[in-house]
Order: structure tokens, then C-alpha cells, then sequence
């Protein structure tokens, strides 16, 4: 491109794909003037308001976008709602390219019976909650004492962990107040994580796994066996002494 200006791009969405490709095309070599633009008015995506707040190392990630932010040749326009405050007509309008990285910050649909019944819950609801999305509602209905969690990745562990933790052991982390409070009320005492496939394909580590010896509920992981399709497996997280728990049952 032969022009006296700078080219002008704009970055739409500023999580680590957004922070991550302007850094790259800033190093690029070429005379580039870059705007991320964000909806929320705090950078940073889901690693902001999706990872929960006891894994400080997933969030660590936030110190090194933080410098590509603040290193001063890259704009932050935050507030800023494409699609509502501005269309991509206007930004055409002002940029010789638009790069969209806006990430999947809403639940997909689950085509399963009862899906919209009382109690049943997206996940990326629930995260935005206890990660204080200023989107969501403050309040959350923590009234279940038994809690099915369906799928094994990192989100649903997240969130299975989240729930079955001392709410104390939280308490060191940047959890908002409320959401602190809402866990140290909650009454549960039983949280079950199914899983499609069989425990080899679950997507979360072992060392997440093990952080489930610290949790105050019994949790149960049902997966199907490798010959049938609905056998329940006897793993067991291992269980602390709660008075709120309720091995005896099992
Ligand atoms: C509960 C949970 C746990 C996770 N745990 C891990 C983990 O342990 N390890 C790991 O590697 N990953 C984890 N992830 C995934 C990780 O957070 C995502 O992969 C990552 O944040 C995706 O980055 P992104 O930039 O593509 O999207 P996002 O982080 O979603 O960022 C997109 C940005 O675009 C903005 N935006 C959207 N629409 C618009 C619009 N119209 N106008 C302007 N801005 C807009 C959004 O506000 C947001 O800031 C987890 C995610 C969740 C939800």
C-alpha cells in the first residue's frame, strides 16, 4: 500500500486475541496506527470475566497484556459497542482494515429436553457473575443443594470448583464481596460433573483435578463407560470432614 499516512487498523474485541494481534502487527515493520475498540469499559476479555478468580496463573496472562497496552503505540478505545455506538460502515469509513476479535463470550444452545426448565443455567452466565461482569445482575440464586455440571473442560471445571470450594479459601482472591457472600450462604453439598466420553477425554489436567481435595462438597464425575453409554464411574473427589457434606448418603 503506497499512502503518506500511516495504514489505520482497528482491532475490535480486547482480549488476548485482540491485545495479542495488535502486538504482533505493531512489530510488524510496517507504519501502523492500531485502535482496539471495546465494548466493556476494562480490557482484557474473558481472562478478565470468564477465568475464575482462584487461578491467579491463568489470570497472570493479564500482566503481559497490560504492557502491550500501556507501551503507548497502541489505542485503547473502551465503552465503544460495535454494532450499536458504531457500525461497520463507519469504521470503514476511518480504517483501512477491521480485524474482528470479539471472542464467544455467550453460551451455545444445548438442544436437549428441559433445557429452559427453573434451575438450569448457562455457564457463561454463571462466570460472569462471580467474575463481577458488569453485564449480569450482582445477585445469583444460590439455592441448590445438589448441582449437576454437564460437560469436563476448563469452564466447567472452573465453575464445579468454584462451587464446591471453602468460600474462605476463595476469600484471597479478587472475588467481588457479594460473590463471596452468595458462596458462604450457599447450602450445596453435592456437585456431579458428567462428561459425554469416557475419563481419557476429559480436557482439563491433572493438576486441576487435584485441586479438588480441598473442596468442601462431595463431588461425583460421571462419564460414560468405553462399552455402554450410561454407566456412572465410582470416582470420587477426594472429601474433606464438612459437617455440610453427606457421604453417608453414597
Ligand atoms: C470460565 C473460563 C475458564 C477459562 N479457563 C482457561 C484456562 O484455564 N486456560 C486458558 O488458556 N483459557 C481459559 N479460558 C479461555 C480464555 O479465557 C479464552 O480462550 C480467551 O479469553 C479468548 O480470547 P479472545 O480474545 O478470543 O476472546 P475474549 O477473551 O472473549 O475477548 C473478546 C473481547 O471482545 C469484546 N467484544 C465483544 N463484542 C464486541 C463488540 N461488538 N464491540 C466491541 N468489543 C466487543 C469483549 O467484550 C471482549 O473483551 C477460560 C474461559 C472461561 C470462560
Amino acid at each position: 500500500m503506497t499512502t503518506e499516512r500511516p495504514l489505520r487498523v482497528a482491532v475490535i474485541g480486547a482480549g488476548p486475541a485482540g491485545t495479542y494481534a495488535s502486538d504482533i502487527l505493531s512489530k510488524s515493520g510496517l507504519d501502523v496506527s492500531i485502535d482496539i475498540i471495546e465494548r466493556l469499559p476494562a480490557p482484557f476479555g474473558l481472562v478478565r470475566y470468564g477465568v475464575a478468580p482462584d487461578h491467579p496463573r491463568i489470570k497472570q496472562i493479564i500482566v503481559a497484556l497490560a504492557n502491550v497496552l500501556s507501551r503507548g503505540d497502541i489505542r485503547l478505545l473502551a465503552n465503544v459497542n460495535i454494532g450499536t455506538d458504531l457500525t461497520l460502515e463507519d469504521l470503514r469509513a476511518h480504517y483501512d482494515a477491521v480485524i474482528f476479535a470479539t471472542g464467544a463470550f455467550k453460551d451455545s444452545d444445548l438442544n436437549i429436553p428441559g433445557i429452559d426448565l427453573d434451575g438450569s443455567y448457562g455457564a457463561a452466565d454463571f462466570v460472569s457473575w462471580f467474575d463481577g461482569h458488569p453485564d449480569v445482575p450482582r445477585e445469583w440464586p444460590l439455592e441448590a443443594k445438589e448441582i449437576a455440571i454437564l460437560g469436563v473442560g476448563n469452564v466447567a471445571l472452573d465453575v464445579a470448583r468454584v462451587l464446591a470450594k471453602h468460600p474462605q479459601d476463595i476469600k484471597v482472591t479478587e472475588i467481588p464481596d457479594n460473590v463471596y457472600e452468595g458462596l458462604a450462604s450457599s447450602p450445596v453439598t453435592d456437585v456431579h460433573v458428567f462428561g459425554r466420553r469416557g475419563p481419557a477425554q476429559v480436557k482439563f489436567s491433572p493438576l486441576e483435578l487435584r485441586e479438588w481435595a480441598t473442596c468442601r462438597t462431595s463431588t461425583s464425575w460421571c462419564t460414560p463407560r468405553p462399552t455402554t453409554s450410561s454407566t456412572r464411574l465410582p470416582w470420587r473427589s477426594p472429601r474433606t470432614t464438612s459437617s455440610r457434606s453427606r457421604s453417608s448418603r453414597r
